[in-house]
């Protein structure tokens, strides 16, 4: 048995107003005046003066606003490097994303397709790429999806949706700034708040589990339920412990891995474009024969908060479509070990899987 030596964010900032510090922190990292910061802004902040005015441009620097209605795709990180490349002279000092997993996940895609020759589908899958990224710094404004901690970038590409895992994935740098969360609508605030919740439901209960993934584990779950469940929080301890719960829930899959919600949910999405945050809430809701207890205070949260998940996405679905979601969730073996053991494939079936999507 080898054990896997994992990369770590290496410099973490946390804090109200620690964003105020962007530049502090950036400008010794420029390599020289031709070499642009580049920073990649979810949309949403277009016009937000609050946030936009503290992104320090200067020299070529340069602001790009992605929308994140739909997740990143390797088609769309091949353009923007494409773009990157020919406007500007130099190879670029960094990569700054400032959003939620979209855009966070496009940041490190991007700084490690600035250096690597191809397209970045030849790089999905595990330990493909073999040249470091450029400097890349990943600002989350919204909580859950641990993507600013991970060694992973999700992306969806001609034939699948699958991570690029690499030990050069993991940001450089990471500014934790919980108040920038503040104006999330209260869905997405749940859906990316339980993608958290699930990572930890996943993970505790997984063949995979181990002290350090337990660890982590157990204190994002404590962080849920005070959040999500006891309610005698303010606003801004919310806030502040969500931001650390998705950072914890993302350590804790690091060493483990995800199960069956996250395997369904990646057919959701191939097929249908479902995002993850919902897409995993959709399939969750059924689980309840794999995880009783973590669907149980799923549907108890999903009350207290008047959460409504949406019904019947698949009910116009052919047989051939829930042939491609059945594929892409059996694809992730992994994620199957952990949650069924080593012997899931005689107990997940084509049929269970088609039953339960039926079910969504
Ligand atoms: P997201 O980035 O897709 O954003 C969801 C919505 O929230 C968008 O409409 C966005 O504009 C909005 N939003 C973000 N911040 C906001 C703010 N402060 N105020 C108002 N609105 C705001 O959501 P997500 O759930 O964080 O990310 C999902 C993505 O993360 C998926 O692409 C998924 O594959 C990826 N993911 C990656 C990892 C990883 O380890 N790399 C893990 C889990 C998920
Ligand atoms: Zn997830």
């Amino acid at each position: 048995m080898s054990y896997k030596n994992f990369p770590m964010v290496p410099r973490v900032i946390f804090g109200r107003g620690s964003f105020n510090q962007l530049e502090e922190i950036i400008s010794p990292k420029r390599l020289n005046s031709n070499a642009p910061f580049i920073f990649l802004v979810d949309d949403v902040f277009k016009g937000n003066a609050w946030l936009t005015s503290r992104i320090p441009l200067s020299y070529d620097d340069k602001l790009h606003f992605i929308s994140a209605d739909e997740e990143p795709k390797t088609s769309q990180v091949d353009e923007l490097v494409e773009k990157i490349i020919l406007e500007h002279k130099e190879r670029p000092s960094g990569i700054i994303g400032i959003g939620g997993g979209t855009i966070l996940d496009l940041a490190k895609a991007v700084s490690i397709m600035l250096t690597n020759n191809g397209s970045s589908a030849a790089y999905q899958g595990w330990d493909l790429v073999k040249t470091p990224a450029i400097y890349h710094v990943g600002i989350p404004t919204i909580s859950g999806t641990g993507a600013e901690v991970s060694r992973t970038t999700v992306l969806t590409g001609p034939e699948k949706k699958l991570g690029i895992n690499s030990d050069y994935t993991p940001f450089d740098q990471v500014i934790l700034d919980p108040e920038l969360t503040k104006d999330i609508p209260k869905e997405q605030w749940f859906y990316t708040g339980m993608d958290c919740y699930i990572h930890c439901i996943e993970s505790l209960n997984g063949s995979y589990i181990n002290a350090f993934s337990q660890s982590y584990g157990e204190k994002a779950y404590s962080l849920c339920k005070e959040i999500f469940v006891d309610n005698q929080l303010s606003k801004q301890e919310s806030q502040d412990k969500l931001m650390m719960a998705s950072w914890h829930g993302g350590m804790s899959i690091a060493y483990s891995q995800v199960g069956v919600a996250h395997a369904m949910s990646y057919g959701l999405s191939y097929l249908l474009g479902t995002k993850h945050g919902i897409g995993n809430c959709i399939v969750f809701d059924h689980l309840n024969d794999y995880y009783p207890e973590g669907v149980r205070l799923f549907k108890e949260m999903k009350e207290r908060h008047g959460i409504t998940i949406p019904q019947g996405i698949c009910a116009e679905l052919e047989d051939r479509e829930f042939d491609i979601m059945i594929d892409v969730a059996l694809s992730l073996e992994p994620l199957w070990e952990n949650a069924i053991g080593k012997n899931w494939k005689t107990k997940i079936t084509r049929d269970k899987l088609k039953a339960l999507y039926q079910l969504m």
